[in-house]
């Protein structure tokens, strides 16, 4: 199947209703392994981060991480769901170079954290409920590199390496009941999904969830039924989605790649698919149907986990505000429309702005610079705003500048531009490129009246009563002072030596 196989989405929704599931894997950030005492340090040498637990050595025996298991409860409870009084660890097992133990700790029938909701906001506003099925607490793979092919990919390599530092990393997996009801907002739903699990796990401080690191990826399950129809159709599972984008053009495709197998005939199989971020679309991975034999059983080696209802009531009352609550909150203290606040959302500002606030800078300013003049900044670079070489607390110093009368708009644009260039901190721009306003009576005065000289005709005008011809000599005032001058006071000065009333 190819792009062009594809139904149109109008004529994929006419006929067809989606139904999907989202499993999302979340690195969390303990210090150690969720097994043994292993560093969770990834810059290190391959291999360097092992010892006996984490590459399945024959004897070793395993202890569960204390914080994971924090972690694990936090997630569920922040998720609205049951925490488990008592549940215990199961082996999966399975080949896989990999996961030296050839089978991976999880859980299954007895997941830590179960019937939960996430109530997600879409762009328009509106509150969609998805209820959420499980979290369980595992481990993560250690790392293959196929070496020798063209493509990276084991196909054609002449060998792979083997990197364990990564197996045995703690993972909470996270997973839907099947979203229904969502029609032709599916993609929305599971965009929407993801980016407030993400701020959640964020806000939960338990992980820095960052997609593009792998550290949270989501696999997108989606199935098709006609319309009006109640049973669920033959699923897709597009694995390792790791953007938030990615998470919606996945959706999306798979909802026309159905409809277009469906329509011609044909029958989905049930298996697992690669998402291409150059096109967006998705091929065939591996057949995957429920008859999967990954003989679990519970971990001998592990005792239960059987977590103290206080210590959850305990955790439960230090959960931080929720972010869409949050959200609300410093929409309604920026005074922001809902419009206005999704942009900011989008931009990824609503942190930078609040540590701008927090150092001292008014909101307006705050928002007006980062959703301004640095959002075009990291546009033309093609860099996250939190990428860009300036600090809130920097910006919050240029505000204070503009504030005391400094700075005007236009200097505190170029006193930005200096910082983002590497000049230094705000003040030592404005010191070496020479940037202060100049409220200097003394020199005003003099470039005004070199304006009036240069400019006789106009000046006419202005004695004559014409006072709207004034902006002229002011925007000669500006130029010969590049832009320095405070432009209301040279309005005030202006009128007042040619003797006529503002
Ligand atoms: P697996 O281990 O095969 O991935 P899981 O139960 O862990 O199975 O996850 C399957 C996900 O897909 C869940 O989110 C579930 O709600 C969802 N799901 C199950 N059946 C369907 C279906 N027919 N169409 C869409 N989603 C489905
Ligand atoms: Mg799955
Ligand atoms: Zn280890």
């Amino acid at each position: 199947m190819t792009v062009t196989d594809l139904v149109s989405y109008e004529d994929a929704l006419a006929s067809y209703d989606p139904v999907m599931g989202l499993e999302v894997h979340v690195e969390l950030g303990t210090k150690t392994k969720m097994f043994c005492g292993c560093s969770t340090e990834l810059k290190q040498d391959a291999n360097s981060q092992t010892c006996p637990v984490c590459l399945g050595l024959p004897g070793a025996l395993p202890v569960v991480n204390e914080i994971g298991v924090e972690s694990a409860i936090k997630i569920g409870l922040a998720l609205n769901c049951e925490i488990a009084e008592w549940c215990r660890f199961a082996r999966k097992n399975y080949f896989y170079p990999d996961m030296p133990k050839n089978f991976q700790t999880s859980q299954y029938d007895e997941p830590i954290a179960f019937d939960g909701y996430l109530d997600v906001q879409l762009e328009d506003g509106e509150i969609f409920r998805v209820q959420i099925e499980r979290a369980h607490m595992e481990e993560d793979t250690g790392k293959s590199t196929h070496v020798g092919g063209a493509t990276g990919r084991i196909h054609g390599a002449s060998h792979s390496l083997l990197d364990y530092n990564r197996a045995g990393i703690p993972l909470i997996e996270i997973v839907t009941k099947p979203i229904e009801g969502a029609g032709a907002r599916a993609p929305e739903v599971a965009k929407a999904y993801v980016a407030e699990l993400r701020e959640l796990i964020k806000a939960l401080g338990v992980s820095e969830a960052r997609m593009e690191m792998g550290q949270m990826r989501c696999d997108v399950n989606l199935s098709l039924r006609p319309n009006g129809t109640e049973k669920f159709g033959t699923r897709s599972e597009t694995k390792n989605v790791n953007s938030l984008r990615s998470v919606e053009r996945a959706a999306r495709f798979e909802i026309q790649r159905h409809a277009a197998v469906l329509s011609s005939g044909g029958t989905i199989v049930q298996e697992t698919r690669h998402f291409h971020e150059e096109d967006g679309s998705t091929t065939a991975g591996r057949i995957k149907d429920n008859a999967e034999d990954y003989r679990y059983f519970p971990e001998p080696d592990l005792v239960p986990v059987a977590p103290a209802r206080d210590w959850v009531e305990e955790l439960r009352k230090g959960l931080p505000e929720l972010p869409r609550l949050r959200r609300a909150r410093l929409k309604e203290e920026w005074g922001v429309s809902e419009h206005d606040m999704q942009s900011i959302l989008n931009a990824g500002a609503v942190e930078l702005i609040v540590a701008t606030i927090e150092a001292g800078a008014p909101a307006d300013q705050a928002r007006k610079w980062w959703m301004g003049e640095l959002a075009r900044n990291a546009n033309e670079t093609g860099r996250g705003l939190d990428e860009l070489p300036i600090t809130p607390a920097q910006l919050a110093r240029v505000a204070a500048l503009v504030a005391k009368g400094d700075l005007n708009d236009k200097l505190a644009r170029q006193v930005i531009e200096g910082v983002l260039a590497g000049e230094g901190d705000p003040d030592t721009v404005v010191e070496k490129r020479g940037l202060k306003v100049v409220s200097d009576e003394g020199a005003l005065s003099t470039a005004v009246d070199a304006a009036i000289a240069g400019n006789a005709a106009i000046a006419d005008k202005i004695r004559g009563g014409k006072v709207a011809a004034a902006g002229a000599l002011v925007g000669a005032v500006m130029k010969a002072t590049r832009g320095q001058a405070d432009a209301a006071r040279v309005r005030e000065l202006i009128l007042e030596k040619l003797g006529v009333e503002g």
